[in-house]
């Protein structure tokens, strides 16, 4: 398997070569050459374990002999690197478990050590490169840079920390995330970690960390890479929880093989979704992938006019890591359904106009398989309250999102098969708009996840405990322009001391 840039298909890449250096150096994201050598053995799936549904996914999207060049068998080889990434990582070893609510199921996705579904790829993610590093000999020291909108950043931490041979700089937006993620990142000890708030918003801090990896000068011995979904490595774990969610639905009798599925997911960078969409293309039964968005919906407004357009005001919403105007890996669906040539056009429009509009064949292919919606904050809280109310589920608010979606789609364009919808983050991370929600009081966001957990009696998130008395360690703060010269000032240093 080779993986070309979205942009130029000459530029090609081993998967070992993709995932170290996180996006092509046109500035496009990395592609597998074709879907045809990655059908997924659907025939053996109730046969296999969640952490074997990884391997497989993983042995198949990263085929050939860039990574464990030595090992014959490599779907062995990337079980033992998942187990080294997830082993004791998430509650009851699950990392994807179905609830079934209503007529729907939720897959919680948030049973990591940060207790939002990025963990399940950051987790494996520093596996994939250390493996890569070697399997390469590459010797420089990997630096990867993260701009976060809450969650990348606490995962990638956790799974990065104090990981030989890489360093990790993380960039959050000052005010744009909740005090729970903002003190998961910043209370991070590892030796190797820096953590930064830039005055701006996320999509500043996402388009400063894209001008660093494509003008920064670098010392010898250094290289940069991407913990973002801009980084294949990053997209390729994630891609199994669709295939699990399907085994666990036949395995409970919920569907008979070949059933096809509806999966909604709370959208915003397009990864996630667009993991779906891979799924689906190594084989899965899928119905429809139904993209949710909060009011910050350029998503919606694509999906329904073919129009993306960025120049718009952008919300801080109650979902704060779907507040995005530039979602990256749309890039990726774009390049499938029209080509290298147009997708580096389009994304030319979109960088000098901050918009581009594909034509309404392109729209009509991409709508055979996607469908979209969005909900504000007030009917997302809503929902949260009508959903505890009416099934004694708690949802936190960017599910709650994608669950009003849902519902709206289901009433208006629903097509009969089963619906899985995708819970990205565990209600605890964001207590204070979730007791808003069921009408209760606290004090602080702190004060909040005490005060759920007596409501609902569910269990908080061991790494949530004690949250508020985790100590600061990092205090930097950074003007959005000034984020090149912060980075090429700590590539330089050998040590980094806090
Ligand atoms: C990152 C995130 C999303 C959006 O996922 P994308 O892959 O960026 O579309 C949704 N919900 C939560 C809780 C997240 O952390």
């Amino acid at each position: 398997m080779f993986y070309l840039s979205t942009r130029n298909e000459k530029i090609r890449k081993t998967p070992a070569e993709a995932i170290l250096q996180g996006i092509a150096d046109d500035g496009g994201l990395y592609m597998p050459e074709s879907f045809e050598s990655t059908s997924f053995p659907m025939e053996r799936l109730t046969e296999m374990s969640g952490k074997e549904i990884s391997a497989k996914v993983l042995s198949l999207l990263f085929s050939g002999d860039s990574m464990f060049p030595e090992d014959s068998d490599k779907e062995a080889a990337f079980l033992k690197a998942v187990k080294r990434g997830y082993d004791g990582k998430f509650d009851d070893e699950d990392y994807a478990p179905l609830a079934k609510v209503g007529d729907a199921y939720v897959m919680e996705l948030y049973h990591g050590p940060t207790c939002a579904f990025k963990d399940v790829a950051l987790q494996l993610l520093p596996q994939l490169v250390a493996e890569a590093k070697r399997a390469t000999e590459m010797k420089e020291e990997i630096v990867i840079l993260t701009a976060t909108s809450g969650d990348t950043g606490s995962a990638a931490l956790s799974g990065f920390s104090d990981v030989d041979g890489t360093k990790i700089i993380v960039f959050y937006p000052k005010h744009g995330i909740s005090a729970v993620q903002e003190r998961q990142m910043v209370s991070c000890k590892g030796k190797n970690t820096c953590v930064v708030a830039v005055e701006g918003k996320f999509d500043d801090a996402q388009s400063g960390v894209k001008n660093i990896f494509a003008t920064l000068q670098l010392p010898e011995g250094v290289k940069l890479s991407s913990a973002n979904s801009i980084n294949i490595g990053r997209l390729a774990p994630q891609v199994a929880y669709y295939f699990k969610a399907y085994r666990d639905l036949l395995m409970g009798n919920e569907i008979k093989m070949g059933d096809k599925v509806n999966f909604i997911v709370p959208t915003g960078n397009f990864g996630d979704i667009l993991a779906g969409y891979f799924a689906m293309n190594m084989g899965l039964p899928v119905g429809k992938l139904v993209c949710a968005s909060n009011e910050n919906k350029v998503l919606t407004d694509f999906f329904e006019k073919g129009v993306y357009n960025k120049n718009r005001d952008f919300h801080v919403t109650k979902s704060p890591s779907m507040d995005i105007l530039i979602s990256s890996n749309l890039e990726r669906l774009l390049y499938l359904v029209c080509g290298a040539e147009k997708c580096a056009s389009y994304m030319k429009d979109l960088k000098e106009n901050g918009e581009y509009k594909i034509s309404s064949d392109e729209l009509a292919k991409i709508r055979a398989i996607f469908d979209a919606g969005f909900a504000d904050d007030k009917t997302t809280l809503d929902v949260i309250n009508s959903v505890y109310a009416k099934h004694g589920y708690i949802m936190d608010t960017h599910t709650a999102v994608a669950w009003k979606v849902y519902e709206d789609w289901a009433k208006d364009n629903g097509n009969g098969y089963k619906s899985v919808v995708l819970s990205t983050a565990s209600a605890y991370k964001f207590s204070n708009s979730v007791m808003n929600a069921i009408g209760k009081e606290y004090d602080d966001e702190f004060d909040a996840l005490e005060k759920l957990h007596k409501e609902t009696g569910a269990k908080i998130p061991g790494s949530l405990v004690g949250i508020k008395e985790k100590p600061v360690v990092h205090n930097n703060v950074v003007k959005k322009e000034d984020m090149l010269t912060f980075v090429a000032d700590m590539v330089g240093k050998k040590e980094w001391i806090k």
